[in-house]
């Protein structure tokens, strides 16, 4: 598909339950309109791993798959989204996942991109992924991580050519820390209580669009794009 490169595209926010295909989609439309994927649970995971002040506080929540206190998340992303390259638009992904995360974000994104010719001047739109719960699990009980190119296989549905090996550099793939099936009740019941809400705060707003996450993903991402470049198209006329 031709790459959108001149238009501002906005803020773009995905929302759907762990599983939903949420950082799939992401790359994709980070991709097609070149502008950055903004993956809350990476950026986590990365200080984590850099043993950064901030990871040595959000270690502890997400390896129990709680969602980590939004003063240390609103912190992180309000750095990111300063960044140069956010200036077109961005794909939040992961973010916002409490009712507050919403409200602090929609005032954010008035006060610092709005009110500034400088920057995006259109709309968020929110695209909400469906996905029947069974598919879920499976999904997440079977999702493998290349620890060196970040591509992301699953056992049952998109399997490596070699069984936990990936195909692009050989590397042995990883499954992530909150993926063990412990933890993935936790994460869904997270999701339940906290992040519908966020659903239905957007819904209320009258910005929340559906895509049905069952379908192949090559499905999910033209019904996204199509979302995008409508949403983009009423915004800019
Ligand atoms: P994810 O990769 O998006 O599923 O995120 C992995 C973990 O990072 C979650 O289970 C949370 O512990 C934490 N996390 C990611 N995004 C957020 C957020 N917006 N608010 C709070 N915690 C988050």
């Amino acid at each position: 598909m031709e790459k959108e490169i001149r238009r501002n595209v906005g803020p773009i926010i995905l929302l759907g339950p762990p599983g939903a295909g949420k950082g799939t989609q992401a790359k994709r439309i980070a991709e097609h309109y070149g502008v950055p994927q903004v993956s809350t649970g990476d950026i986590l995971r990365e200080n984590v791993q850099r043993g950064t002040e901030l990871g040595v506080q959000a270690k502890a929540f997400m390896a129990g798959g709680e969602l980590v206190p939004d003063t240390l998340v609103c912190d992180m992303v309000a750095d990111r989204l300063r960044q140069p390259d956010c200036e077109r638009g961005f794909i939040l992904d992961g973010f916002p996942r409490t009712a507050a995360q919403a409200g602090w974000l929609d005032a954010l994104l008035e006060h610092e991109f709005f009110d500034n010719t400088q920057r995006g001047r259109c709309l968020p739109i929110v695209i909400g992924i469906d996905v029947d719960y069974n598919q879920l699990l499976l999904r997440l009980t079977g999702r493998r991580t290349c620890p060196t190119c970040g591509r992301i296989y699953n056992v049952h549905f998109q399997p490596p050519r070699v069984p936990e090996t990936c195909d692009l550099d050989g590397s042995a793939l990883v499954t992530r820390n909150d993926d063990r099936e412990e933890v993935i009740g936790e994460r869904l019941t997270a999701y339940q209580l906290q992040t519908r809400p966020v659903a239905e705060y957007y819904e209320l707003k009258g910005r929340l669009v559906h895509v049905n996450g069952d379908l192949p993903v090559d499905k999910v991402t033209e019904q996204m794009f199509r979302e995008i470049d409508s949403h983009s198209a009423a915004s800019s006329s």
